[in-house]
C-alpha cells in the first residue's frame, strides 16, 4: 500500500530528522531550534525576564537580606515564576546534566555585572555549596558552573573549597525561616577563615526564594571577618 503523504507532512518528517541529527534547539524551550552560536530561539530570547536588579538597589533579592546582613548588593539575572522557561532552564541545568545552560546564564550575568553601575568587582567568587555526593551525581554544583562563568567575564578567581558543606541537610520543606538558617548554617563549614578576612567576597547561586541558603553563607563569611558581600543568582522568585 502506498502512503501519500501531503507536503507539510514530508516537510515535517525531514525537519524531525534533521533535529534527531543536529539536536540543536533552544535551552530555554528546548523545542524550537535555534541559531548556530546563539543559546536561545528568537522567541525565548524576546522573552526572556530579565530584571532591573542590575541598576536598582532594591530588589527582590535585597529585600531579603534587609534588617538581618548588609549586602554591598545583591542581584538576580532573571525572575522566576512557575511553569516559565526558567523553572525550565533550571531544572535542565540542575537535573539533566545541560551544564552549559549554566555557563551562557553565567556569561551574561558577567556582562551585565559590568555593565552595572552598582556593582564593582570583588576579590573572590564563592559559589553556594553542594554536598560532595550530589556533585557526584550531578556531575558539578550549579552555582559554581554559574559563578566561574561570571568569573571569565568580570576577571575574578571563583574558590569553591572555602565554604564546604559537610553534614547532608535535612528537607527545609515546612520549616519556619529562621529555623532554615540554622539548618544550613549547621551544616556549612567556613575553611581557609583568612582567605575571606577583609575581602569583597561575590556569593553566587541559583536561585534566590526565601534567602536562608545564601544567609547561612553570610553568617559564615562574617565568621571569618569578610569585608563585603555581594550576591548574584540566575533567578529570583518575587
Ligand atoms: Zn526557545
Amino acid at each position: 500500500m502506498e502512503v501519500k503523504l501531503s507536503l507539510s507532512d514530508k516537510f515535517a518528517i525531514l525537519r524531525d530528522i534533521f533535529h534527531t541529527l543536529f539536536p540543536d534547539l533552544c535551552l530555554g524551550c528546548t523545542k524550537e531550534p535555534k541559531a548556530q552560536k546563539a543559546a536561545f530561539c528568537i522567541n525565548c530570547l524576546h522573552n526572556m525576564p530579565y530584571t532591573d536588579h542590575f541598576t536598582n538597589k532594591e530588589n527582590d533579592v535585597t529585600k531579603h537580606f534587609k534588617g538581618r546582613i548588609s549586602l554591598f548588593h545583591g542581584a538576580a539575572l532573571l525572575g522566576f515564576r512557575e511553569g516559565s522557561i526558567v523553572k525550565n532552564m533550571l531544572h535542565s541545568f540542575k537535573y539533566k546534566k545541560r551544564k552549559e545552560i549554566g555557563e551562557i546564564l553565567g556569561e551574561i550575568a558577567g556582562k551585565k555585572f559590568m555593565e552595572s553601575s552598582i556593582f564593582i568587582i570583588p576579590d573572590m567568587i564563592i559559589p553556594v555549596p553542594v554536598h560532595p555526593k550530589k556533585v557526584k551525581t550531578r556531575g558539578y554544583n550549579q552555582s559554581a558552573v554559574f559563578g566561574l562563568a561570571i568569573g571569565k567575564v568580570i576577571g575574578v578567581k571563583l574558590r569553591d573549597d572555602i565554604i564546604i558543606k559537610e553534614k547532608w541537610s535535612e528537607s527545609q520543606t515546612g520549616k519556619s525561616r529562621t529555623a532554615r538558617v540554622k539548618n544550613v548554617n549547621e551544616v556549612f563549614v567556613l575553611k581557609q577563615p583568612e582567605l575571606v578576612f577583609g575581602k569583597h567576597i561575590l556569593l553566587v547561586d541559583d536561585v534566590v526564594t526565601t534567602g536562608a541558603t545564601l544567609e547561612a553563607c553570610c553568617l559564615k563569611l562574617k565568621e571569618g571577618n569578610v569585608g563585603k558581600i555581594s550576591v548574584l543568582s540566575i533567578a529570583a522568585a518575587k
